[in-house]
Order: C-alpha cells, then structure tokens, then sequence
C-alpha cells in the first residue's frame, strides 16, 4: 500500500508510521512540524519505504498530486488546548480547509482517508458513555470551540465527500491517548502527573479530581486506526476508539504517584473553563465491526509512559531538580 500520514512526526502519527512501515507498507509523512518533531521519526530515516515531506495541509501540495495513493490518515491537527489554542484561527484552517484539501486528494487519487476525529465532538456530554448515536452538546463559542468545531466540520467534509464524490471515508472519534512520545510540557494530565511525580512537585488536581477520562494506550488506539482504515465494510459510521475503563482524576494521580514511587501529594486548582465533567467512550460498534477491544492496561501502559518521561527528563536540563 501507498499511504500518506498527514500529522505524521507527531505522538500519535510517528507510533502509527511506525506500525504501517512494520507492515510492510509504502508512507509518506506530511507535518508542518507545529507540535510534532523529526525526532519523533528519527529512527524511520532511511528505512525502505519511508519518506518525509516538510508542509502544510491548509496549502495546495502539488508534489503530493503526482503520488498516487491507496490510503491518507488525516492526523494533521495540534492535539492539545495550550497548542491548538495558540492560534485558534489556524487550527479552525487545518480542520477545515486542511481536510477538504486531503479529501481532493482523494477524490482525484481514489484513494481512502481515515479521518482523526475526538472525543471532544460530544463536548461536555449529556450522555454518559457516548455511543456514535449521541450527537454532543458543544459550544462554538468557547475556549475549545477551534478544535471541538473544526473537528466537527471535518467530519462533514468527510460525509459530504463521500455523498457527492464517493470518497471512501473512515471517522475514528479518538478519546483521550497517551504513551511513549508524548510532550512532557503539552499541558495534559498524563504528562503533567508524570512530571510532577518524577521530580516530587505535587500533582495539581484541576477542581473536585471526581471528573473522569477514559485513557488508551497509544498501540491499542493504532490498532484500532488501521482496522478501521482496512475494514471492507461499505458506509461505515464513525466509530468512538478509546478505552471504556473509566478514572478519576484523582484515581489517575495515585496511580502515577505508585508508579513512580513518588513522595509528592495533591494540590486542587481551579476547574478548568469548557472542561468535560464525564468522558468514556461507549465501544460495542469497534468491538462488532473491527473485532477491537483495548488490550493493555493503565498499570501497564503508565509504567511504560513513565520509564520513557523517565529517560527524557535525564535530556532536558532544568526539569528534574535531581
Ligand atoms: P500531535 O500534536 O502530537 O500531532 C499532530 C501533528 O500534526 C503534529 O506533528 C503537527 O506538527 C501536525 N500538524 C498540525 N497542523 C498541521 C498542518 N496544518 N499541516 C501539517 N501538519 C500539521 O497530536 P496527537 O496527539 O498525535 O494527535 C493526532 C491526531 O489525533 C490529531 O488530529 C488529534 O486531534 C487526534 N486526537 C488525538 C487524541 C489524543 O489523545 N492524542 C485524542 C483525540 C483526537
């Protein structure tokens, strides 16, 4: 297969290079590089099969018209409310007009797109958990509405696409994902615990820490990506990927501070502004289509995020206080 990864050197992008090159197949990665890094694919250089090309989705890509592909991961977004809301404008043009130019791709190339939706399309849900059925209770105009909004516009391109030109499209609506390659700064909870446990600072808990999150390990939620790229199921919806075992934040805490053997406590913050109370992801139609359930565990999966935070700490002078 010839496959393009928009958003590639980024976290989730660079692991899912990683298995499609594993497998065997042609990719392309295509990042601006605003919140991924080369490094991140540092070790896919000169592997056969491999290319990188520096550019951006919102801008026409003619060197992407002469290759012919079978198969365009749209990843290409900053994942993270301190990233995507630096330039909320730009993040609205990559969702937006970044995926009506990938979707022309597919209409000239006949190829397939597997569009990186979110959790975040539910908002602050109403539901709990959320089936692909429940149709969210968003704000357009708040703080996050750059990213919850353009995500849900991409997801109307896609249909549009495929109700106008056939584009066979794919919508995985990702719930929160972390492992190995994450930012140590990016501002999530994962990292931010991490960090904090490994230098002993206390853990800032935003609000009651009753609110919860469904977290995926990074290799399970790549799995289920390219199940749903390569299931031959025509019409498919879009299907939530994430893992359905529920923490609090508080829960979260106490895992990383076991984990890391840390002396630090917890300190309560503020809540955050536009900050989902529930998130778990109700996951029957990945199980009944793709045959997917998550298999690694947040014991497991955390200890695995912080031996890697571990070694990238030792490189970054300043942050550990050891
Ligand atoms: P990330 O920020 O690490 O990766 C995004 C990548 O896209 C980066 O390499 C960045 O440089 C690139 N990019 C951004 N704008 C671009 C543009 N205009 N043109 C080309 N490249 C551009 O984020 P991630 O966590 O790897 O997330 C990847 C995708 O999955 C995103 O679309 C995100 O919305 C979605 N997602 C992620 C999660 C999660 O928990 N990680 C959850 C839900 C959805």
């Amino acid at each position: 297969m010839r496959i393009l990864v928009a958003g590639g050197a980024g976290f989730l992008g660079s692991h899912l290079v990683d298995a499609l090159l594993k497998n065997g197949d042609q990719v392309w990665c295509l990042d601006n590089l605003q919140t991924g890094s080369r490094s991140n694919l540092g070790h896919a250089r000169g592997f056969p099969g491999y290319q990188f090309i520096e550019g951006d989705v919102r801008e026409a890509l003619p060197e992407l018209a002469e290759l012919e592909f079978d198969q365009i991961y749209n990843l290409a977004c900053p994942a993270t409310p301190k990233c995507y809301q630096m330039d909320p404008i730009g993040t609205l043009r990559t969702n937006i007009i970044g995926t009506l130019n990938l979707l022309e791709y597919c209409v000239s190339q006949n190829a397939r797109l597997l569009q990186a939706s979110t959790s975040r399309v539910y908002g602050d849900p109403l539901v709990h958990p959320q089936p692909e059925s429940y149709v969210g209770s968003v704000s357009c105009i708040g703080p996050r509405s750059c990213y919850d909004e353009g995500k849900r516009a991409a997801e109307t391109a896609c249909y549009d696409y495929r109700l106008v030109h056939g584009v066979d499209v794919r919508i995985a609506r990702i719930f929160n994902t972390y492992g190995p390659r994450m930012a140590i700064d990016d501002g999530r909870v994962i990292p931010r615990f991490i960090t904090q446990a490994l230098v002993g600072d206390p853990l800032t808990i935003h609000g009651t820490g009753s609110q919860t999150r469904s977290f995926c390990f990074v290799s399970d939620t790549v799995e289920a990506l390219m199940r749903l790229m390569n299931c031959e199921t025509a019409g498919i919806g879009p299907v939530n990927v994430g893992n359905p075992t529920e923490l609090t934040v508080e829960e979260l805490a106490e895992l990383v501070v076991g984990i890391t053997d840390s002396p630090s406590r917890f300190i309560h913050e503020d809540a955050r502004n536009d900050d989902s109370r529930l998130r778990r992801p109700d996951i029957s139609c990945a199980r009944k289509l793709l045959g997917w359930d998550p298999k690694v565990a947040p014991a497991v999966g955390l200890a695995d995020t912080v031996s890697w935070f571990r070694g990238r700490m030792r490189n970054v002078r300043g942050i550990s206080k050891t």
